[in-house]
């Protein structure tokens, strides 16, 4: 067994996606001694590699609003929507689905909403401290996320502008004309659109990501390039990390594995109802410069991002597991639907399927662990959770060396699902 307790403040990270880079980073910055452990080198091909690129600090309002559940049966009938099934995996998503419905009352929505302002809020003042030590020129763009829609089939539109207005998120609703102005290009099918100014995008994801790590292991860090088996405890509750081929013993430990981390965290016992909502990506390299900032089409649940690669073209929440091979029809209703906005696109590249880690009241698991003081988890921040890094990051960091937070933590931890 390697022996990491000889410094009193030896802390193992296990996930190097965007929330294990930030969290180890903070670690660092603080002074413990910390290893960074991941089955794959950092931003291989982990959500935080393939996701839009979307700083979205306005993005509280939950999808378990109280009117989904109507709309579900139409959104998987439609070809052009954003929702898909692996019915292989149905039965196994019963007991998250129930949990799920719990949670689309009104009153569950807006608690889900006031604790995800709590930490998007502070999302991007995190980021900011830790791209002080990290050159991001050229790589994170200010220009705001637009949104827009036409009139058809879009209830939620108008509760989901009245919450934002209560938690006072900036949004600046536009009229046709205006979204022509602000992105001239797109093909005029829409009716209406909101603009978020304060939010921002990455032009690549995967290099921000390798940049936050050099700085991790220009400071001091490890990096471990191991699979991760279990999680034990020796007699003073330090946990025991059991990778493929060796044991590590920490003071403390994070598991921060994305959607993987049910499978470390069901090895201790405690039932957290972790799922995986898929999303797919492919890009049309060279035609970035069609559009200045993100883009939303909300009937049909897609974005595109303007990249280094090119336009990256990103959506679909599916349900289907860790295992079901990515689904062809999902990236033919991708690329059918940006050929639908810019007819002159041109063949696609890349075909990705990575996993966003949800449980059902969108909220994440920020924490310690229900079963030992000296673990802790980050986790569960689903279609959030690149804009959420950095301040995650420094509220483990704060957990751990432990420090005030002044924030309301109990939300984000797991014993909720006890
Ligand atoms: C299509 C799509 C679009 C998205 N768009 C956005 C967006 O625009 N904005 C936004 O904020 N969020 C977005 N998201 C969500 C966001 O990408 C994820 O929430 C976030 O990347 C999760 O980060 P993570 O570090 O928790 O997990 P991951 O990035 O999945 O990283 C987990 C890491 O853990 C490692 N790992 C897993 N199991 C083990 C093990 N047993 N041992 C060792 N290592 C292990 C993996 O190799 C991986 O490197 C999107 C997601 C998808 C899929």
């Amino acid at each position: 067994m390697h022996e990491d307790s000889e410094s009193k403040s030896s802390i193992g990270v296990i996930g190097a996606g965007i929330q294990g880079v930030c969290i180890s980073l903070c670690l660092i910055k603080k002074g413990f001694k910390v290893t960074l452990i991941d089955r794959e080198d950092p931003g291989k091909a982990s959500a935080s590699y393939g996701n839009a690129g979307h700083f979205s600090p306005y993005s509280s309002v939950p999808i378990n609003r109280p009117d989904i559940l109507v709309d579900v049966p139409s959104m998987l009938l439609s070809s052009t929507g954003p929702l898909a099934l692996r019915w292989n995996y149905v039965p196994k998503m019963i007991p998250w689905f129930l949990k799920f419905i719990k949670n689309c009352s009104k009153k569950k929505m807006l608690h889900t909403a006031k604790y995800m302002h709590q930490i998007l809020d502070l999302a991007l003042p995190a980021y900011d401290e830790l791209f002080k030590d990290v050159d991001v020129s050229g790589l994170v763009e200010s220009k705001g996320i637009l949104y827009f829609w036409t009139d058809k089939d879009l209830k939620s539109r108008e509760l989901e502008i009245n919450i934002r207005k209560e938690l006072g998120v900036e949004q600046q609703l536009l009229k046709p004309h205006e979204i022509h102005d602000l992105e001239p290009n797109i093909k005029p099918v829409y009716h209406g659109g909101v603009l978020y100014p304060s939010a921002r995008h990455a032009r690549n994801p995967k290099k921000i990501l390798l940049k936050l790590f050099d700085a991790f292991l220009a400071q001091g860090g490890n990096f471990n390039k191991q699979e991760v088996k279990s999680i034990s405890f020796d007699e003073n509750n330090k946990p025991i990390i059991k990778t493929e081929s060796n044991f590590y013993k920490f003071n403390k430990a994070v598991i921060s594995c994305g959607a993987f981390s049910k499978k470390i965290t069901d090895t201790l016992g405690e039932k957290i109802p972790l799922e995986t909502e898929r999303g797919y990506h492919v890009h049309f390299k060279g035609f970035d410069n069609l559009i200045t900032r993100p883009i939303i089409f909300l009937n049909r649940g897609f974005g595109i991002t303007p990249m280094e690669q090119g336009l990256r073209v990103v959506g679909t929440v599916e349900f289907g597991g860790l295992q079901n091979p990515p689904s062809k029809k999902r990236i033919k209703n991708l690329v059918d639907n940006a050929n639908y906005l810019f007819p002159q696109l041109k063949e696609h590249y890349d075909e990705w399927l990575g996993f966003r880690p949800t449980l059902p009241d969108f909220l994440p698991v920020i924490g310690p662990s229900k079963k030992n003081k000296n673990l802790f988890y980050s986790f569960g921040h689903h279609h959030l959770g690149w804009t959420l890094g950095a301040i995650s990051g420094k509220i483990i960091s704060k957990l751990i060396a432990e420090e005030k937070t002044n924030l309301d933590l109990s939300p984000y931890n797991s014993l909720r699902f006890s």
